[in-house]
């Protein structure tokens, strides 16, 4: 599943590709026909992400101009499979330096179904979409292609905020209140490995920071969040920020200090969800010497050698190293296996 770092490059690429421009949507596969309907030729005056929610706000024209106030918002939220593919022109792939977990540039693409299509920065309007895809926004220099997600919406102004206020903060957020966050944790006996997973609590952490964040502290993912001091969990929240903001700028999760990423450099290939943007980029840290103990049960502690755990929590895997994550240990059995509250 995508953490809160892909949804905020997300939210940047429909600002810089999409924001003031009139679009049109559509939705190939028929899902969200009304909502595109209802929506499409009005102008983006907004993207912004909320931990894993990407809201595009949309104002009709005419008003659009006044003060850029949303009147309806596309909800999207990707789940374990959702994706947007992005193509476009020159123009539109150099404001995308920073870019979307996909892109592909229409100078690159044959055209679908016709063989050789109109070359030239043009041929992306030329793209026929996949039968798949749930909404197709078309702007001037470029489009985006959204499947798979588990939400797309439209919704109202105070829909959105509804969603919003369940929300814990985000540490990509300017407006994000840390105390919160403690405060949230330190009142809950429920584990704070389960906890981070809880975007009640903070919102835009999935699996690879839980279990990062959770060994840099050295602490054991089962302590109840009741037994930690309001230092330590702001300590959490102050290591959280820099390592999810460097996610956000490059589009990869690197946890791993320099001095650390040569020790017993593997991790576990089981899942799809382990590939990173740029993996193929030898100037950029390999994923495989990126993570302390994510995939990387039943091999060495980068640190001291000891095997690596994981146990399912919740339905999602936890990674953790028995020697070195003992900060505040407590082997809390009876949360073992509960379910987010
Ligand atoms: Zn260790």
């Amino acid at each position: 599943m995508p953490e809160g770092h892909t949804i905020h490059r997300l939210a940047s690429a429909f600002e810089d590709g999409f924001l003031g421009a009139r679009l049109a949507l559509s939705s190939p596969q028929g899902r969200f026909a009304a909502g595109a309907a209802r929506l499409t030729g009005q102008i983006l005056v907004s993207a912004e992400a909320v931990g894993k929610h990407l809201f595009l706000g949309f104002a009709p024209e005419e008003r659009a101009l006044d003060d850029g106030t949303a009147e309806s918002y596309v909800h999207v939220h990707l789940g374990l499979y959702g994706s947007w593919t992005f193509a476009g022109d020159q123009e539109f792939s150099r404001v995308h330096a920073i870019g979307a977990p996909r892109r592909r540039l229409g100078e690159q693409e044959s055209t679908p179904g016709t063989g050789a299509g109109p070359a030239g920065e043009h041929s992306w309007r030329h793209l026929a979409p996949g039968e798949n895809v749930r909404l197709r926004v078309v702007g001037p220099h470029g489009l985006a292609d959204l499947t798979g997600p588990t939400a797309c919406a439209v919704l109202e102004p105070a829909e959105r905020q509804a969603i919003i206020d369940r929300l814990g903060p985000d540490p990509l957020r300017a407006d994000a209140d840390p105390r919160v966050f403690v405060e949230r944790v330190r009142r809950s006996r429920t584990a704070i490995g389960t906890q981070l997973m809880n975007q009640a609590v903070v919102a835009g952490i999935g699996n690879i920071y839980r279990a990062e964040l959770l060994f840099r502290a050295r602490l054991d993912p089962f302590v109840p969040g009741t037994e930690l001091t309001a230092g330590i969990v702001r300590g959490l929240w102050d290591d959280l920020v820099p390592l999810i903001g460097y996610g956000a700028r490059t589009g990869r999760i690197v946890t791993t200090e320099p001095e650390h990423r040569d020790i017993h450099p593997i991790i576990r290939e089981r899942s799809r969800g382990t590939r990173q943007n740029g993996d193929d980029d030898p100037d950029v840290v390999p994923r495989e010497k990126s993570f302390y103990v994510y995939h990387r049960q039943g091999l060495p502690c980068r640190l001291c050698d000891t095997p690596v755990r994981d146990a399912t929590v919740s339905g999602r895997a936890v990674y953790w190293c028995p020697r070195c994550q003992t900060a505040r240990k407590r082997r809390a059995s009876w949360d073992r296996g509960t379910c987010l509250d």
